[in-house]
């Protein structure tokens, strides 16, 4: 079994932590790593900050051109060892194959749009702004740059940052989720390979304590941040206390709409595969399905037959459409959160906790869930299940269907489903969340755009990917220069 190391100044050394935490495939329960784990792992991220300060020296002055070449070789392998990463991220994480493969192919596109920082990083420039003064703006990188991540997506949810960081200048260290800590070893193990100075980026395992010894150490200057809301409030309002720039993407809560004029058969499939994809464990899950005027109850009829036949299974099986949760604890809350539905007054339509999979006894496995008829008052509406859960409410027209979005406490995405481009208008421009899908149901912005949350689903002001990468990762100094003719030399 695989006992993780950190990376740091360009080598893999042993954690100064002795404590270790098992990795957990979650299908089989079978104990696939250890990653280092406790106070001591302070030390650790003390060791790669400075490795981190010192190779900043020589790295912000690099030319950019000559920084976004070690990206344009990290493209090439992680092409090159694509479907050896996606059985890493199934193994650890428990999604399936396609899915690992899709999220490592986003993962590829953000390296490929931070090789445009050369391009990006362009400034404005200002010729006689006043008589005979000319002002300019210089992006500069920060210095070092740390990002914390979750464990859905462990192949890129890195991807958001990383890339723009170090293509602007910054060198950076990496924190992945303990819970799946395997995968981002591996892409090191590439990253070893393309050629970066020692220390430019650099991987320390752990949890809260190196986590909380990044957000105090005063040399790390940027944090960026990816997981539950709590802590995301706490890691925003730590990090700025200690005068650190912070992103912080939080957890969600995502309605879906679909209006009486949509098309029923292909909205039900995308919106089951929204609400059971990566069984329900993203911060992009469509998780409460708000039918408008359904009377005939078609709508619950079309999801409840899309969910029925999802397969669920071990992710490296052939055919397998949904893998496990992560783990027990997670297992056993979600059931609870079901529970609570029923007891608020919910309907069960299908109930998925039963679930045996051949083979896989002691796999953490939920199958497709669906309560109808939640009740608007009640706290499931409110929660963040991340689990394979569907719940169904029925309103009656677009207003009343944006007046419930609009009380959501989180905003990280809403959809619509409609062929009224009127209904879909007032839907984007109205509804309260970073992130709107038409007739889309995941709406996951592309790299070269910003992964915009809103109210508790992000805390901060520049999101990760594309444009507000880069400015996340530099500072703007802006010159003001005069040069009088009088003051030079006459030739
Ligand atoms: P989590 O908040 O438990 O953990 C995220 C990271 O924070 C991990 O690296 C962990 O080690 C660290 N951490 C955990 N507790 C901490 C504490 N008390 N102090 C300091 N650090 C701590 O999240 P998770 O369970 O790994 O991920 C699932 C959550 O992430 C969901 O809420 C999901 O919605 C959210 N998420 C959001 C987005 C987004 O873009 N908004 C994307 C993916 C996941």
């Amino acid at each position: 079994m695989e006992l993780l190391k950190n990376y740091i100044n360009g080598k893999w050394q042993p954690s100064k932590e002795e404590g270790m935490l098992d990795v957990v495939n979650p299908a089989t329960q079978d104990s696939i790593g250890r990653v280092p784990y406790g106070k001591d792992t302070a030390q650790d991220v003390a060791d790669a900050v400075s490795a981190a300060s010192q190779a900043h020296r020589d790295w912000a002055t690099t030319p950019v051109m000559q920084r976004v070449q070690p990206l344009y070789k990290l493209k090439q392998l992680l092409e090159d060892h694509l479907d050896d990463l996606a059985r890493t991220v199934t193994s650890e994480c428990g999604k399936t194959m396609a899915e690992s493969l899709g999220e490592l192919q986003r993962a590829i596109e953000n390296v490929e749009t931070a090789c445009a920082t050369p391009l990006l990083m362009q400034s404005e420039f200002s010729e006689n702004i006043a008589r005979g003064v000319d002002e300019f703006v210089i992006r500069q990188p920060l210095g070092v740059c740390a990002c914390i991540s979750p464990f859905n997506f462990p192949g890129m949810i890195p991807f958001w940052f990383l890339p723009y960081a170090i293509a602007c200048g910054n060198t950076f260290i990496i924190k992945p989720s303990e819970k799946v800590p395997l995968t981002m070893q591996k892409v090191m193990g590439l990253i070893d390979q393309i050629g970066l100075l020692p220390g430019v980026v650099n991987l320390v395992h752990g949890g809260k304590d190196s986590v909380d010894a990044l957000l105090d150490h005063p040399d790390v200057k940027a944090i960026s941040f990816v997981g539950s809301t709590n802590v995301a409030k706490y890691i925003y309002a730590r990090g700025a206390q200690q005068g650190k720039r912070v992103q912080a993407q939080g957890g969600a809560k995502n309605p879906v709409v679909i209006l009486p004029d949509a098309d029923l058969e292909t909205s039900s499939k995308i919106i089951t595969d929204s609400v059971y994809g990566c069984a329900g464990q993203r911060c992009l899950a469509a998780s409460t399905i708000i039918a408008v005027d359904d009377r005939q109850g078609k709508v619950k009829e079309a999801l409840y037959e899309a969910a029925k036949s999802r397969k669920t299974g071990y992710g490296l099986a052939e055919g397998v459409e949904m893998g496990p949760v992560i783990s027990r604890e997670s297992k056993a809350r979600i059931a609870q959160l079901i529970d609570q539905g029923v007891h608020e007054g919910a309907k069960l339509l299908l109930d998925g906790r039963d679930a045996t999979i051949d083979g896989f006894g002691n796999g953490n496995f939920i199958k497709p869930t669906i309560l109808e008829d939640v009740p608007l008052g009640g706290e499931i509406v409110r929660t963040e299940i991340f689990g394979p859960v569907m719940s169904l409410i029925n309103l009656q027209t677009v207003d009343e269907a944006l007046d419930f979005i609009n009380r959501n406490r989180y905003g990280n995405m809403a959809c619509l489903f409609t062929s009224s481009g009127a209904s879909a208008r007032k839907f984007r421009s109205e509804a309260n969340a970073g992130n709107i899908g038409i007739n889309i149901g995941v709406a996951a912005p592309m790299a070269q755009f910003p992964f915009s949350g809103w109210n508790d689903s992000f805390f901060g002001d520049l999101h990760g990917q594309g444009r507000h990468a880069i400015e996340f990762f530099t500072q703007t100094k802006v010159v003001i220069e005069r040069w009088p003719k009088e003051w030079s030399r006459k030739f």
